[in-house]
């Protein structure tokens, strides 16, 4: 197909003699939002790291944008410029301001001189609603308005996918809309992402693609809400009455 982006090939990861993921097989389309969703421990954060390769698969091939990132000397500097990650922990800079949180990486990649940089990033925190707080520090803001400060800085790097590992489950239940809110934005604008959430109405509303992990297998995959009206494995099924 030509707009794939990611083709994942028999992926396979282990700790030691613990089997984390086994044979997984995906393809990720341009502009499409996959939710990954299963019990803690299935290996859904391990899968997000393996994509752009913040873990090494032990087997397996990824082919980004049709090159081989999994072959020895391909240069992963690249693959994370252009596959962006937001983490359950915001991860902010903490004595860093907002907007320097979300300039750093892009002036030390040069990716422009610093006017049009601070440009880009003030219309990034707007984008996220933020723009009355670029001088203020991670700390003095809520766990929702950091993972949007998160996710500003994440764009700031232009990226062609974003990955999200579950982006709301550090917040209050208060703030978990305003985020979602953001990541929903995204998707209609076209961003390719993948999401690992806990978030059912947002799996079930905004996901085109639906993946449920267990014990370091894909059990079943499709279209949301063809998934969530009928699942066709016993072990969805279970899952899905244990989280709705
Ligand atoms: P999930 O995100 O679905 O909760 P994870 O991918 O975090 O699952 O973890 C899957 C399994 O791999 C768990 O048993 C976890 O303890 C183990 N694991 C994850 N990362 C490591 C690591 N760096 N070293 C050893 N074991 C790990
Ligand atoms: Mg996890």
């Amino acid at each position: 197909m030509a707009d794939t982006v990611l083709n994942i090939t028999h992926l396979s990861k282990s700790f030691g003699d613990l089997e984390v993921l086994k044979d997984i097989n995906v393809v990720i389309h341009k502009g499409e939002v996959i939710s990954i969703i299963g019990p803690s421990g299935s290996g859904k954060s391990t899968f997000l790291r393996c994509i752009n390769l913040l873990e090494r698969p032990n087997h397996g091939v990824i082919v980004y944008n049709g090159d081989i990132v999994t072959d020895e000397g391909y240069d992963v500097r690249q693959l994370h410029k252009e596959i962006g990650m937001v983490f359950q922990r915001f991860n902010l800079f903490p004595h860093k301001t907002v907007l320097e949180n979300i300039m750093l990486a892009p002036v030390k990649l040069k990716m422009g001189n610093k006017a049009e940089i601070e440009e880009e990033a003030m219309a990034l925190l707007r984008k996220v609603g933020l723009e009355s707080k670029k001088n203020e520090m991670p700390r003095n803001l809520s766990g929702g308005q950091q993972q949007r400060v998160a996710i500003a800085r994440a764009l700031a790097m232009n990226p062609k996918v974003l990955l999200f590992d579950e982006p709301t489950s550090a917040l209050d239940p208060e703030l978990v809309g305003e985020v979602l809110q953001v990541m929903q934005t995204l998707a209609s604008e076209g961003m390719t992402m993948v999401v690992v959430t806990h978030e059912m109405g947002f799996a079930r509303e905004v996901s085109d693609h639906l993946i449920f992990m267990e014990e370091g297998f894909i059990v079943e995959e499709g279209n949301p809400k063809e998934i969530f009206a009928h699942p066709k494995q016993e072990r969805t099924r279970q899952f899905l009455s244990s989280v709705l």
